[in-house]
């Protein structure tokens, strides 16, 4: 069992007890971490539990309420870029408008998102010198919607359900034909994860077709263990996300590594 203090905006500081339990050798147990479930724990209180996993569908609320934490309390930890780099972004910086379904040129200092993912050995639909055009007009993206891969419509999807308006995704805002665009482009890929508001990871599967789990209705398949000691007293193991990782095709890419360790916020996402 663990405890900390937990500063009330009202009232006094209180003492919270936080329970888990470590059998030992931990090593052979699956079950390496034991914690109430958040939706048992007092109000106020349910921030460091594991709470329900919904099983079909994630939630966009929850989400919104994780970033406006982050906000809240990291402040400038999160919100500044890691390097203090005082280059601009490149002049040829594009993005997904997603609420206009185009792609377009960044607007200066707009707020954006960015996606992390493993392309893997599937043919993924790019912005090209023939194609640039028509995907800068207004619901461009419409006409091409069927053809991108999984992944990036989730991701697409998520960033406007967020009600976030930009996101940045290298198939689809350099122009893959274009060695000029490339060389303006590839070598700030650092400036553009490091400048971006969040990063989607796409963790799960080996391919840009894997998708988000969760963003769309029955994509989401975990199944998570739950017992109920007595009635409002139950026990869950959550997994560690470094566990879910290790195994995966995204953490055995340098690219995608660094990429994670360039962003600010991550959003991963890991379970299938
Ligand atoms: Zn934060």
């Amino acid at each position: 069992m663990s405890e900390g203090f937990v500063s009330t905006e009202e009232g006094p500081t209180v003492r919270c007890l936080r329970l888990s339990a470590q059998p030992w050798p931990h090593a052979f147990n699956e079950f390496n971490r034991l914690t109430i479930l958040a939706e048992d724990a007092p109000d106020g209180h349910r921030l460091f539990f594991s709470r329900k996993i919904p099983s079909e569908r994630l939630s966009v609320k929850l989400i919104k309420k994780w970033v406006k934490s982050c906000q809240r309390w990291h402040g400038e930890d999160c919100e500044e870029p890691l390097t203090k780099s005082v280059l601009e972004m490149p002049p040829n910086f594009r993005v997904i408008d997603t609420w206009a379904r185009c792609v377009v040129q960044a607007p200066p200092h707009c707020r954006y998102l960015t996606l992390s993912y493993v392309w893997g050995p599937i043919e993924v639909f790019k912005l090209t010198s023939s194609n640039i055009k028509m995907l800068a007009g207004p619901g461009g993206l419409k006409k091409v919607w069927h053809c991108l891969p999984t992944t990036i419509q989730d991701a697409i999807t998520l960033t406007s359900s967020l009600s976030e308006r930009y996101i940045w995704i290298d198939s689809m805002c350099i122009i893959q034909d274009d060695d000029a665009d490339k060389r303006g482009l590839i070598p700030h890929m650092d400036l553009i994860y490091d400048r971006g508001f969040m990063t989607i990871v796409a963790a799960t599967g080996d391919n840009a077709n894997a998708g988000l789990p969760g963003v769309r209705k029955k994509s989401r398949s975990c199944v998570q263990m739950v017992e109920e000691l007595r009635p409002s007293l139950r026990l869950t193991c959550p997994k560690h996300l470094t566990d879910l990782l290790n195994n995966s095709v995204y953490e055995s890419r340098g690219w995608t590594y660094q990429e994670r360790c360039l962003s600010r916020r991550c959003l991963v996402f890991a379970h299938r």
